[in-house]
């Protein structure tokens, strides 16, 4: 388990386009759903860098990261 307890992690199902990159960076917290979707099975199964970090190498920017307490977006950002 990563220190990534106060990360609110969500994936656009719309905008995923099932190519895994984020279960390759971060696979003890995405994973592909039966759809070939990614899913967040264990918002803190990496660290907090690790997790910007596939988010930040989503290839269309489909994983929002959020501050669970504070409700800031740490990625994307504009
Ligand atoms: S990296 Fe982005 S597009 Fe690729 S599977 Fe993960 S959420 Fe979907």
């Amino acid at each position: 388990m990563g220190d990534a307890d106060n990360l609110k992690i969500t994936v656009d199902r719309e905008a995923c386009i099932g190519d895994a990159a984020c279960c390759s960076d971060a696979p003890d917290t995405f994973e592909m759903d039966d759809d070939d979707i990614a899913v967040v099975k264990d918002p803190v199964g990496d660290d907090r860098d690790t997790i910007l970090e596939a988010a930040e190498n989503c290839p269309t920017d489909a994983i929002k990261i959020e501050d669970a307490e504070s409700g800031e977006v740490l990625y994307p950002k504009d």
